[in-house]
């Protein structure tokens, strides 16, 4: 069952692979069905004030209860919230929009309410707020929550992401399972207010290689090691010259020692 399916076996890495997508269908009404007696005895004794995907392992976990949160691991993986009324989905915190894989929305600017709910988007209509939607997220994302009408009449829920009913299935759970996880992406910091930065390089009064290298600076395209470490290349973190902080852009060009000194030499007052 191990073996890769050209070698005539499933293709699971290993058995507990197996296991966890089988047994994952038996995480699941836990998540859906908050209201049913199983529901209701385990939360009850392990997450009595808390959602099941917040329910931790608790101090003397049965093993049933070990095997769950187990079997949950996988479901968190393929998980996201179809959007009815928006009102039980943050916008920030909850995965939302299918990419590759379930994720939260990426956003524009740099500062984001927390707390935000996802019917803050929601028109009186009941039709996405357009305008809004743009204002917070990428066009990309604002394509993909667009195809997607939210419904006033329901309320959110849980669905899995890779089944075309919505629900967990063994064979998409033992598809995901075999795949590498897809980390999100951090917060993207490439904003709007950036990009209009990026574009007064040009207009700058200096010449083209000092230019070019104000734009790299920007787009994040220097070779320091944070840079290099993020397209997988290795690379000492600590910055070599001061060996006191890691080796940024911001490091290299404001924080560090030798940084601060030209910046002195200069007589250029240092932002702050
Ligand atoms: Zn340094």
């Amino acid at each position: 069952m191990c073996k890769s399916k050209s070698e005539g076996g499933l293709g699971f890495r290993d058995i507990e692979e197996f296991n966890q997508a089988l047994l994952a269908k038996q995480a699941w009404p836990l998540l859906l069905e908050p209201q049913s007696l199983l529901s209701r005895i385990y939360r009850a004794k392990y997450y009595a004030d808390m959602e099941f995907l917040e329910a931790s392992h608790g101090s003397r976990p049965s093993y049933a209860w070990r095997s769950i949160l187990f079997r949950r691991e996988l479901l968190e993986r393929g998980i996201m919230k179809s959007i009815g009324d928006g009102k039980s989905t943050r916008v920030w915190l909850d995965n939302w929009v299918m990419d590759k894989a379930p994720r939260r929305p990426m956003n524009k600017e740099t500062s984001m309410n927390l707390r935000l709910s996802v019917s803050a988007l929601i028109t009186a209509h009941g039709s996405w707020d357009f305008m809004k939607l743009n204002e917070l997220f990428l066009k990309g994302d604002v394509d993909r929550i667009m195809s997607f009408p939210p419904n006033k009449n329901y309320k959110d829920e849980w669905i899995w992401a890779y089944s075309k009913n919505g629900k967990y299935n063994v064979k998409s759970g033992s598809w995901l399972v075999a795949q590498p996880i897809i980390y999100q992406e951090p917060l993207p910091v490439e904003t709007s207010h950036q990009n209009k930065l990026k574009s007064k390089i040009w207009e700058v009064d200096t010449m083209l290689k000092i230019k070019m290298f104000m734009w790299c600076v920007l787009s994040g395209a220097f070779a320091v090691a944070e840079c290099l470490r993020a397209h997988g290349m290795q690379a000492i973190q600590i910055c070599q010259i001061c060996k006191n902080g890691n080796e940024s852009i911001v490091h290299v060009l404001v924080e560090c020692d030798m940084a601060k000194q030209v910046w002195l030499k200069a007589k250029i007052p240092l932002l702050q």
